[in-house]
């Protein structure tokens, strides 16, 4: 089963009543988070018996499956919260300060032509949020193979989850076997007997990156003597720094999957779960390590949801193996892998024809093969590049090159 988060903003602001049973939703939370706390359980139906009582006694008209999905969100809660005491890590009580409310699918209404949602507040007592409802969501409401999923209610927005069962993937008539770098992914197309480099670049990523880095060091430096407002504002700074990447990396996979939608291809991907950085340079690594994690897990789900077949394949030694011959060189190269048996290719489009390989060899990519010797090497498709972005990453030659 496939979920999907769509978020709707009001139409007006929230009704007084639904003001108030956010209101009662999170005093609900935090009491089932203290009584689990105190008697050492994180399960629903545990806290169900522990809380459900006393809080009906307070609140006799509070609807009751509002009240056990407040429970639900508490042994969320308490779960992460028991994880993090678990692993060690600094955490204090866990408490809900924003307001917000989640309904399970049978207790709200959604009107899918209308995008009015009837929210029951008590017996007898209901109302009706009115949701702006974009073309965007007009995809969603009127899928009627998407089923509807939980509500979360916040101040000024709701999130509506819908729900699919995962489609069959189609069988691949081409591959496209991507090979992740930290400013682009390089990689082959290959469809019939023929087969060309290809390239989705993201050069701003890292430069977004660096630049917020810098702004926090800057940020740490100057109030070092308010631990405080340094926290508050390095993690506007973090937020805003996801903000702008996460935008970026859905560019690039959905020009991805549209590609590979329109040529039914089988993508190729590195497994980079087991990655383990030896270099000294691991920190680094880590902080470049996470949007390329995060763009894989945007394809992958994207993928899953049209049905478009992902590959993952082990990429030990795919940036040094020669696809021709199998040697391995353990020498290190430039920018171009060169082989003694005459092969050469660009370094990251030969680690993406080793990851084909592999895919191939396992029997994961259908009944494709590939033919080094038809590679065209002077063709380049471009599947994404930053001018098809909305707004460019401003940079220290920008203005040097603007001048035309
Ligand atoms: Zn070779």
């Amino acid at each position: 089963m496939l979920i999907k988060g769509v978020v709707f903003y009001l139409d007006s602001d929230l009704p007084f009543e639904a003001r108030s049973l956010l209101e009662d939703f999170r005093l609900a939370v935090n009491n089932a988070i203290r009584a689990g706390l105190q008697a050492r359980v994180t399960s629903r139906n545990a806290l169900c018996r522990l809380a459900y009582e006393d809080f009906r006694q307070e609140h006799p008209k509070m609807y009751a499956k509002h009240l056990v999905s407040s429970f639900e969100v508490a042994c969320g809660i308490l779960k992460n919260h028991r994880r993090r005491v678990r692993k060690g890590f600094p955490c204090r009580t866990p408490y809900v300060k924003r307001l917000m409310m989640k309904a399970e699918n049978q207790a709200y209404k959604l009107d899918r032509e209308s995008g009015v949602i009837d929210l029951p507040i008590r017996a007898g007592c209901h109302v009706e949020l009115k949701l702006v409802v974009s073309q965007y969501h007009r995809r969603y409401l009127n899928d009627m193979a998407l089923t509807l999923g939980s509500l979360t209610v916040l101040p000024d927005r709701v999130i509506v989850t819908f729900r699919k069962d995962a489609p069959k993937p189609f069988a691949p008539e081409s591959a496209l076997s991507l090979d992740t770098n930290e400013r682009s992914l390089d990689g082959v197309f290959v469809e019939g007997d023929g087969a060309k480099a290809v390239k989705a670049e993201f050069p701003e990523i890292a430069i977004i990156q660096q630049r917020h880095h810098d702004r926090r060091r800057r940020l740490q430096k100057k109030k070092a003597h308010d631990r405080r407002t340094s926290r508050n504002l390095c993690r506007r700074e973090g937020a805003r720094e996801h903000h702008r990447i996460d935008h970026r990396l859905y560019q690039v996979a959905n020009s991805i999957l549209r590609f590979a939608e329109d040529r039914k291809s089988a993508i190729v991907l590195e497994d980079l779960k087991g990655f383990k950085s030896k270099t000294s340079k691991e920190l680094n690594r880590r902080l470049s390590m996470w949007p390329r994690r995060k763009l894989h897990q945007i394809i992958e789900y994207k993928a899953q949801w049209r049905g478009i077949p992902v590959v993952k394949v082990d990429p030990r030694n795919s940036s040094r193996t020669c696809p021709i011959c199998g040697r391995i060189q353990y020498s290190r190269m430039g920018t171009e892998f060169k082989c003694e048996c005459g092969w050469h290719m660009d370094r990251h489009i030969n680690a993406s024809i080793n990851l084909l390989q592999t895919a191939i060899s396992k029997g994961m990519a259908g009944g494709l093969w590939f033919n080094p010797g038809a590679f065209q090497h002077d063709v380049m498709m471009i599947l994404y590049e930053p001018a098809m972005a909305a707004r460019s990453e401003p940079n220290g030659t920008s203005g040097i090159a603007g001048v035309t």
